[in-house]
Parts: structure tokens; C-alpha cells; sequence
């Protein structure tokens, strides 16, 4: 904690003179100063916020594009967003320590608010991995969006109500897809980001690392891991996108088994990230990634 304070000590001072340096020729590149700003940690919020929201608000994500959420450590440039900002979201202390820290630099009267406290009793930070817990979290960010911009109220609610069917669509999808599968056991070579998604949809997760990217692998869980694969005859293991592909190539080929991309929506490619692509696409990306690698049936 002590580390963290005296990171953010250097960051306000070298945020300061940055922004001296700069802010007599630019107010702010990135932000309309008519509209609100709420800034965001990692990319879950920020989609879900994106597509609540319009035009009306200014949206800023911390974490750039393929950076890692667990252990990020934050820019100068984030102290000026936050400085800016009339609401900061994040997800959990838990996931973000770093955000923790930073909310103590945001202005008195802008709300902080993490989202996890939205969900009951999970003991898995990635919250967002069971679809339905997406509708708690879009419910708590209009609800900010209310407060720091009332007058487009309506236009919050009625994108709510579009976004929760959106849900409701992928939650129907997700149980027909992987109700009948000749494998329930998925194998990823990443950390441990998707148990909410296979408890939710009564599959067993095998996870390499643990819920953060701290946790490394070791070579005596690789081996193990491998192991599991040859005598369960598994013939698909997962990894993230964002990851390097070594560590999975290198088990498929001891193992004879294909490699399949998972997507746990914490972090973002630079090309997803420019596309927009949302919460529920990335979703619907995993389930197609699911129904091949587990082969289940397509009714
Ligand atoms: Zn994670």
C-alpha cells in the first residue's frame, strides 16, 4: 500500500508538470468540455458505459488497449483524466488495486463507484463472466448517469432496457448452445478468469494461473496440467488473446490437442478496442468459441 501511495505521489507531481507543459496550448484533446466526463477503469465498464450512454457523456478508460488489469500501473496521463472526471467506475479493489488507489485523487464531489459491490457473494472478481451479472452492473452505471446528467434520464432508461435484452438474448443463447456437449471440461492456458462463466453453464474449469496475472504458472502446474489433458483425451484447450501464444502452443503440440481464443473483456486488443466491439459480441465470441472446442450440439 505504502509502494502504491508514493507511486501516486510521483504521479501527481509529474502529472502536474506535464500538464503545465501542455495546457496552455491544449485545454484537452480528448474530452467535449460540454458534456460530463466519467471515467472508467478497464474496458467492462467502459463498453457497457459506451452503450448507455450515446453522445451525452465523455467516456475515458485507464487501462490503454492490451495492457494487463491486475498489476497496470498507472500513467501521468491517467491523474489528468481522473482530474477531469465527474464520476469514476471501476470494478472491484480486489481486480484493480491500482484503481483503489487513484479513486482517492478524484474530485470530493465526483462518485466513485465499484461495480462488484453490485453482485452478491461472488468469490470470483470477474463478475462479468456470468452474463446475467452484466444487467446489475449496466443498472448501477445508469444510475450514475442519472445523477451527474438528469436531463437525458429517459434516454438512459431506454437504453437500459435495450441493453438488458440484449442480455436476456445471450443468456438464452448460452444455455440452448452448451446444453448438449460431448466435453464440459474446459482447459485454459491463461489465469483464472472464467469460472463464472462454467459454473453458470455447468461446465469444469481447468485453470493454469490463478484469478490474477501475479499468480504465474508453474512448471510443476504446466506439467500437471498436461498431464490432465492426455488422460481426459481433451482435444481443445483455450487461452486468451491477449496472452502470448507460446506457453499454449507449446502444450498443444505435447499434447496433440487445437487451441481455441477465450476473451475475459478485462483487457482489449487496440483492434477490438477501435471497432467497439461490446460486451455482448465478445460474449457471443466465447460462446463460438465454447460450442466448437467442447463440440456441442447445434439444435
Ligand atoms: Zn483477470
Amino acid at each position: 500500500m505504502r509502494k502504491h501511495l508514493f507511486s501516486i505521489l510521483f504521479l501527481l507531481i509529474a502529472a502536474a508538470i506535464w500538464w503545465a507543459s501542455i495546457s496552455s496550448t491544449v485545454r484537452n484533446p480528448v474530452v467535449d468540455n460540454d458534456k460530463p466526463v466519467m471515467v472508467t477503469s478497464g474496458y467492462v465498464p467502459y463498453t457497457i458505459i459506451k452503450q448507455l450512454v450515446a453522445d451525452n457523456v465523455n467516456v475515458l478508460m485507464l487501462l490503454p488497449p492490451n495492457a494487463e488489469p491486475h498489476a497496470f500501473e498507472p500513467t501521468p496521463g491517467a491523474l489528468i483524466m481522473l482530474k477531469h472526471a465527474n464520476a469514476f467506475i471501476y470494478m472491484s479493489d480486489e481486480l484493480e488495486p491500482w484503481a483503489a488507489d487513484l479513486s482517492k485523487v478524484t474530485d470530493e464531489k465526483a462518485p466513485v463507484v465499484k461495480l462488484a459491490d453490485m453482485i452478491p457473494d461472488s468469490t470470483d472478481p470477474h463478475v462479468w463472466m456470468n452474463p446475467h451479472n452484466a444487467k446489475f452492473l449496466a443498472a448501477a452505471i445508469v444510475k450514475i448517469l442519472v445523477q451527474i446528467d438528469p436531463v437525458h434520464e429517459p434516454i438512459y432508461e431506454a437504453n437500459l432496457a435495450k441493453f438488458d435484452a440484449e442480455i436476456d438474448a445471450l443468456e438464452q443463447a448460452f444455455s440452448t448452445a452448451l446444453a448438449h456437449c460431448q466435453s464440459r471440461e474446459v482447459v485454459h492456458v491463461g489465469h483464472l478468469a472464467f469460472k463464472n462463466l462454467t459454473d453458470t453453464y455447468n461446465l469444469q474449469l481447468t485453470a493454469l494461473a490463478g484469478t490474477s496475472h501475479d499468480g504465474e504458472h508453474s512448471a510443476k502446474k504446466l506439467a500437471a496440467l498436461t498431464k490432465e489433458i492426455k488422460d481426459k483425451q481433451i482435444t481443445t484447450i483455450f487461452t486468451e488473446d491477449t496472452l502470448s501464444p507460446r506457453l499454449a502452443q507449446a502444450v498443444a503440440q505435447e499434447t496433440g490437442s487445437r487451441i481455441l481464443p477465450l476473451y475475459p473483456i478485462e483487457h482489449i486488443s487496440k483492434q477490438d478496442f477501435h471497432n467497439n466491439i461490446t460486451y455482448a459480441e465478445l460474449m457471443h465470441r466465447n460462446l463460438q468459441s465454447l460450442t466448437e472446442g467442447l463440440q456441442c450440439q447445434v439444435s
